[in-house]
């Protein structure tokens, strides 16, 4: 419901305004671009891309006709410049001009809204902070309309703080401050100098975007949580806050920041089943390896604690009397981490955690099926030490991340869907901003004649269908050498028929259910359209019938290499198994998708895997094992399945820039 709808000029004025006016004393740091940045995004109208001292006069007078700089025209001042109308009219301190961000930038707020947000606003502790700061604006004349005037019908403005008065407060005397010259107003004379808001003699229209996010569990279907998004105008100022703490964050020795994440690790660890509880109750990963994957994750922790400061040290590289040659690493800045659900910890930890150590400010937007896990992470590191602007939690689904993505951020790492991580880069690639994809993967596996066939089938079993078979490096392509294809299927079939599938709370549970329902329909249509293509199902192929994502385990032999089956990511508890006749011919087909991310040849004979192996265009190599990550080595996906290296000390310098230092004595 459009309380203020401003066109770019005005906007655009707003933010000049905004940006003086931050950049007092108090010296809040939001700059300019976040705010344009934010602007657009609320104003929903021609973005604003240039300035112009002219086009902004224009807009000011629009403004000063508004009375939203009603003190400008009170001193008769010519307005020249903007920076002069800002030095005259404004001096905002940072709860005023976050309360200003808000009015505007969420411009479109119920009033019960308008008050539950700023109280959960990080500047505004309380409701007191609120009015306050809504005082001071009305005495700078900023949100004039804001005044109460006995019997005048209550105009946007008004309902927007009536009820913050009347739910904990008593109607407030909007006294003015000594020797200015505000005053109240009487009706007509507030009408002929404050024009209405575009719209505001409109009935309230619809609000298109959710503002809480509904936590279900995968395996009940059943609500877990409600929690706020994160609004758009939010983002860019959490992004413009982040921005404001980086430098003191970098500029901390080391050690310092090290002992933080240290501290953040013993905190993990401490709180490990409770994280691992929400998780399974979000994600539905079956318990067992919600644990296995926080044991794991603190590890990687430890690793990057003991090597991310060496690798970032100063390099020299030429000493000489008359040359020195010498590389530095700088933080990169603000660090946007997009996750996703699959592996919580995994993937948002192998961001956050170096690029909190090398001295970058994080916004992190967990998965919207993972929020919880994402929200005790934040919590975990802003109690071991981390600045509470260091890193920020962003709430929501796509529409977030596409703002996050679009905010004043210098580097966005993105783990998701191809389809997702395509808009990511395009979005990014406008601001030229770093981005780091890890996309999805289709992994194929090849199963040489001369393996022992249990051993290879229980390996791949395990490689398919852990976590659910939601796994980016998941096997979901197994091609086995025609001479041991019964045996081959047999074994797989039973190792597959051993599996537990229940309660993901469960400890002897192996299979749970699917975190996302869609999912549940892309295997169904690649079931059958693999049944179409000559596919036979030898176990599984249905939906389980009960209340959550339920999908029973399944092996599919004989579909054509064009069904999706054999080319698509199913990212369930699905394979698909193909006979080959020999290594060439193995090798033909474990290339033949668009993805890169992993294969497999199980074989005992080393040099044969490795020859395999080294012909195919994929960033992670198994030899006897499938779907294995290792923070010592880097990860990284070829075409379709990503851009950049995490992990490793690939994936700590990728949130450094380097310097190049040519110094002639
Ligand atoms: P997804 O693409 O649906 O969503 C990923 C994230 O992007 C979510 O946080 C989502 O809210 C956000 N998002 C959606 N639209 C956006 C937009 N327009 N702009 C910015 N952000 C947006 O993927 P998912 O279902 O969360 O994750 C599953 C996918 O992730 C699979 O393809 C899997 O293979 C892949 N994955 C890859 C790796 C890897 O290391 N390569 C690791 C884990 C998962």
């Amino acid at each position: 419901m459009a309380i203020v709808t401003l066109t770019p000029e005005e906007a655009r004025a707003l933010g000049c305004l905004m940006e003086k006016a931050v950049t007092t004393p108090d010296n809040y740091p939001m700059s300019l671009n976040a705010v344009v940045t934010a602007c657009n995004q609320t104003t929903n109208r021609e973005p604003i891309v240039s300035y112009n001292e002219s086009v902004v006069e224009t807009a000011l007078d629009t403004l000063r006709e508004k009375a939203l700089i009603r003190r400008v025209k009170s001193t008769g001042q010519r307005v020249i410049k903007y920076r002069h109308v800002a030095e005259e009219a404004l001096v905002l301190d940072r709860p005023e001009s976050t309360l200003l961000g808000v009015l505007l930038l969420r411009g479109a707020q119920t009033p019960g809204e308008l008050k539950q947000r700023t109280e959960r606003w990080h500047s505004f502790r309380s409701l007191a902070d609120v009015e306050d700061a809504l005082a001071r604006l009305a005495t700078a004349e900023l949100v004039v309309r804001l005044e109460r005037r006995p019997g005048q019908k209550e105009s946007r403005w008004t309902q927007l703080l009536a009820p913050v008065e009347t739910a904990e407060q008593p109607a407030r005397d909007w006294a003015p401050r000594e020797g200015s010259d505000d005053r109240p107003r009487s009706d007509a004379e507030h009408h002929s100098e404050a024009a209405p808001v575009h719209g505001a003699d409109r009935e309230p229209e619809p609000v298109s975007q959710p503002h809480s996010l509904e936590v279900r569990n995968p395996a009940t279907g059943e609500v877990v949580r409600s929690v706020a998004i994160t609004e758009p105008g939010e983002v860019a100022l959490k992004v413009a806050r982040a921005r404001h703490a980086q430098p003191a964050w970098a500029a901390r020795p080391y050690g310092e920041r090290a002992g933080a994440l240290r501290a953040f690790r013993t905190l993990l660890e401490q709180e490990a089943e409770e994280c691992a509880q929400i998780t399974t109750s979000e994600v539905g990963k079956p318990i067992r390896q919600s644990r296995n994957e926080i044991r794991a994750v603190l590890e990687r922790i430890d690793w990057n604690i003991e090597h991310a400061g060496r690798v970032v040290e100063p390099r020299e590289v030429t000493t000489s009397d008359s040359l020195a040659e010498r590389i530095t690493y700088e933080p990169v800045g603000v660090v946007a981490h997009i996750s996703a659900w699959n592996y919580p910890y995994f993937v948002g930890l192998n961001s956050i955690v170096p690029a909190l150590l090398v001295g970058n400010a994080v916004c992190y937007k967990p998965s919207e099926h993972a929020t919880l896990t994402g929200l005790r992470l934040v919590d975990l590191l802003h109690r071991s030490g981390v600045p509470v602007d260091g890193v920020h939690a962003i709430v929501g689904a796509g529409p977030t991340g596409a703002a996050l993505v679009e905010a004043d951020v210098d580097m966005v790492c993105f783990t998701g869907s191809h389809a997702t991580g395509r808009r990511v880069a395009a979005a990014a690639a406008d601001r030229l901003a770093r981005v780091q994809l890890e996309l999805g993967g289709k992994d194929a596996a090849y199963v040489c004649d001369d393996v022992s066939i249990d051993d290879a089938a229980m390996a791949i079993a395990e490689g398919a269908f852990y976590n659910t078979g939601q796994s980016c490096s998941a096997t979901e392509r197994v091609y086995v050498h025609e001479a041991i294809w019964d045996a081959f299927n047999a074994a797989l079939v039973e190792a597959v028929s051993a599996y537990t599938v229940g309660d993901p709370t469960d400890a002897a549970t192996d299979i749970g259910p699917l975190a996302r329902s869609e999912q549940l329909d892309v295997l169904e249509a690649q079931l059958a359209d693999a049944v179409r293509r000559g596919g036979k199902i030898l176990c599984g192929g249905d939906r389980i019938d009960r209340p959550g994502n339920w999908f029973a385990p399944t092996i599919v032999i004989d579909a054509a290499d064009d069904a999706a089956i054999m080319r698509d990511e199913s990212f369930g508890p699905v394979i698909g198994v193909s006979k080959v006749s020999d290594d060439a011919d193995a090798l033909a087909h474990m290339d033949g998708t668009e993805y890169g991310l992993g294969a497999s040849v199980f074989t005992p004979d080393r040099a044969r895997a490795q020859r395999l192996l080294a012909g195919l265009d994929v960033g992670n190599a198994y030899w006897n094992t499938a779907d294995r990550s290792c923070v010592r080595l880097p990860w990284s996906g070829r075409r379709n399945s990503g851009l950049g290296t995490s992990m490793s000390e690939s994936g700590v310098r990728a949130f450094v820039r380097e310097k190049a230092w040519h110094l002639f004595p």
